[in-house]
């Protein structure tokens, strides 16, 4: 059975709560509100599905070549609303148009980020854009299996290490890989708590005393490149942050609050277990200058001829150039490296429980005075490199026009 020495060591994918024949593990959250699994040791037969289905114990690196490639959604309404350039909304029209199912993450009610399908296009905006916060998969395998065994299509999207163990779980019933499931995962820099996404949104409600109603962790008001986090209230008002300037996004940059897990990744690598990666094309504008713009570009890798199959299908809605894998890795770190757990990590979780929240978020969750002093700093360089850019501009035409 299985048993949790080191939380490094545990993705909290569910795979091992959902493969046991007498459903003897459940899934607890920890002081820092995060899930692992509890086996009730009376009722284990001590079968070890649950040992054999962690991605973690089970680790293996599938023999592939992905194919990178640069991709645009052509709707431009489809892209603004998306994180990146809106590929995860082509994958799932396709899918949807041949009668199938779609597993993706949305809110519920309260904000808590959770596994959901869906059987209608009209639904794909409830797991449109990213939400940076673990969500919870829940009995999402046994809807899966049971859809696939109804030989439905079935797009499956979630983060590496919850795509690894929907294989490890499917494994177990089934020998051979199914023809009619695709899997799409991001390249990810981590999970954030859940229970500090749940103390943010009561703290933020309290804060402006009005409902929240929506949230997006990538509008594009202010451009792609710089996170921006848009809160909208039921007030008619909103609150729209950089990720300098709200305390959520600048800790889960920080890597304050992320899964002990996410430092130590197991899916980290360019041969990648999903049919088709999809992130954000991080230096686009040094390797596709010409394609590059701040409206979202994504990045693909196509892993799989399952993946090849489903991405010729949405080829015609998107605008699509070849590109180069490594280049594109070395822009994009997260796809090969775990993050460093902030230096403040511990410290910060002492205080997670005990501290004034507000407090909480103005000792950890800001940047320092030095670093302030370090961005005005850089700011008056930048403006001072443009102004010379100009001028040397300027000088050119005006020989030009001399001559
Ligand atoms: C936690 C997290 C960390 C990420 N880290 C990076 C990174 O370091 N570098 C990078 O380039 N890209 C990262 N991404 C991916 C990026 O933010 C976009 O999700 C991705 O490029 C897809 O964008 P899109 O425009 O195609 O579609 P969108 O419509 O923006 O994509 C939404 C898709 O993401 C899924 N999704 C949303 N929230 C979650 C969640 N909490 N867990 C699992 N799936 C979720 C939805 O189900 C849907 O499939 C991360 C995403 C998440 C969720």
């Amino acid at each position: 059975m299985i048993v949790i020495k080191d939380k490094r060591d545990c993705s909290g994918c569910y795979a091992c709560k959902n493969v046991c024949p007498v459903k003897c593990i459940s899934m607890e959250t920890d002081e820092e509100g995060f899930w692992y699994p509890k086996v009730d040791f009376d009722r284990c037969i001590e079968c070890c599905a649950c040992i054999i289905s962690c991605h973690v114990i089970n680790k293996y690196e599938p023999d592939n070549n992905p194919v990178a490639f640069a991709a645009k959604n052509r709707d431009e309404a489809v892209r603004a609303a998306s994180s990146s350039g809106g590929v995860f909304t082509a994958l799932a029209e396709a899918v949807l148009e041949d009668g199938g199912v779609v597993f993706g993450v949305e809110y519920d009610d309260d904000f808590n980020v959770k596994h959901s399908y869906i059987e209608k296009k009209e639904d794909i905006s409830r797991y449109r854009g990213s939400k940076y916060v673990q969500s919870e998969v829940k009995d999402a395998h046994h809807q899966l299996r049971s859809f696939l065994d109804a030989g439905r299509p079935v797009l499956f999207t979630a983060t590496p290490c919850q795509i690894a163990g929907v294989y490890n779980y499917l494994s177990h019933f089934h020998e051979e890989p199914y023809n009619n499931l695709y899997t799409m995962e991001n390249i990810c820099h981590g999970v954030p708590s859940p229970k500090m996404w749940a103390k943010y949104v009561a703290y933020t409600h309290e804060k402006k005393a009005a409902e929240i109603k929506k949230v997006d962790f990538r509008d594009k008001t202010k451009g792609w490149r710089d996170f921006s986090v848009k809160f909208d209230f039921a007030d008619g008002k909103d609150q729209l942050r950089t990720m300098d300037d709200d305390p959520y996004l600048f800790g889960f940059l920080r890597n304050l609050y992320l899964r002990p897990a996410c430092h130590r990744c197991t899916e980290k690598s360019l041969h990648r277990k999903a049919d088709i990666t999809v992130a954000d094309f991080w230096g686009v504008e040094h390797m596709h200058p010409d394609f590059s713009d701040d409206k979202g570009i994504s990045l693909i890798y196509v892993n799989s001829p399952q993946g090849e199959k489903l991405f010729d299908r949405i080829r015609p809605n998107l605008t699509v150039i070849d590109s180069d894998l490594r280049q594109s890795a070395k822009y994009n770190v997260a796809a090969t490296h775990s993050t460093k757990p902030n230096k403040r990590r511990d410290e910060f979780f002492r205080d997670f429980d005990t501290m004034p929240f507000e407090q909480l978020l103005v000792e950890y969750c800001q940047p320092s005075d030095e670093e302030k002093k370090q961005k005005k700093r850089q700011a008056k360089i930048d403006k001072a490199k443009n102004v010379i850019k100009k001028l040397i501009r300027w000088e050119k035409l005006r020989t030009k026009i001399r001559r």
